[in-house]
């Protein structure tokens, strides 16, 4: 169920948990600012989840509140994940779901990853 992104952080959410390593993730990378983890659920041959270690609900949120010194580290780490899995060359695809209308399921802001394929259309019309 795509989320509300204007309600407050919850700090039980699913990724909130993962972040605290109370629930295992195939964990890729991890800075001062962002870890990032394989989906669960793979939607390309690369798909990595990226997420901020800070409480932020949803980009939305994480735009608005985050310092730049967490929205700096954020953005480098996103870059950073996509040279060390290889897929800057080639290239690759970032989402970040915002809100209902974005179809965000998990209230902890997270950038998508796709790569290790042509990716198609960016969006079906
Ligand atoms: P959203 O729809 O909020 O943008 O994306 C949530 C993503 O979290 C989905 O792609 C989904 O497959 C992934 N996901 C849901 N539960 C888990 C989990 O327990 N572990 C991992 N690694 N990913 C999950």
């Amino acid at each position: 169920m795509p989320i509300d992104a204007t309600q407050p952080y919850d700090p039980a959410n699913l990724f909130a948990r993962i972040l605290r390593d109370e629930i295992p993730s195939r964990r890729v990378y991890e800075d001062e600012w962002a870890i990032a983890f394989h989906d669960i659920a793979p939607a390309a041959a690369v798909h990595i989840l990226v997420i901020p270690r800070g409480p932020y609900v949803s980009w939305d949120d994480f735009s608005a509140r985050a310092s730049d010194a967490e929205i700096a580290g954020f953005i480098r780490a996103v870059g950073q994940v996509a040279r060390a899995q290889g897929l800057a060359r080639p290239g690759y695809r970032l989402l970040a779901n915002t809100g209902p209308h974005g179809g965000q399921e998990v209230p902890h802001l997270h950038v998508h990853l796709f790569g290790g394929q042509p990716l198609g259309a960016m969006i079906a019309r």
